[in-house]
């Protein structure tokens, strides 16, 4: 469990921010209820933070793999 003042990653958008409580999961109410409520439309891909689409998809190509393959391959 979270302590406060502890760095968390929010689940929902990836944003890093400080626990406020021990029971944070969310940066915000948003993403709290977005994770809840959030339609197909609106589900983003999830990346690693700092790599654009184009460079993971560059460097997929490099590694003779499709895009999916590659980001399920590397856990991104
Ligand atoms: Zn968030």
């Amino acid at each position: 469990m979270a302590k406060i003042g502890d760095t968390l990653v929010c689940p929902v958008c990836g944003e890093k921010f400080t626990a406020s409580s021990t029971r944070q999961v969310y940066c915000s109410s948003a993403c709290r209820f977005g994770s809840k409520f959030s339609s197909p439309h609106e589900k983003k891909k999830r990346r690693a933070p700092g790599y654009t689409i184009e460079e993971i998809s560059r460097a997929a190509r490099r590694a003779g793999l499709s895009y999916g393959d590659y980001v399920a391959r590397v856990g991104l």
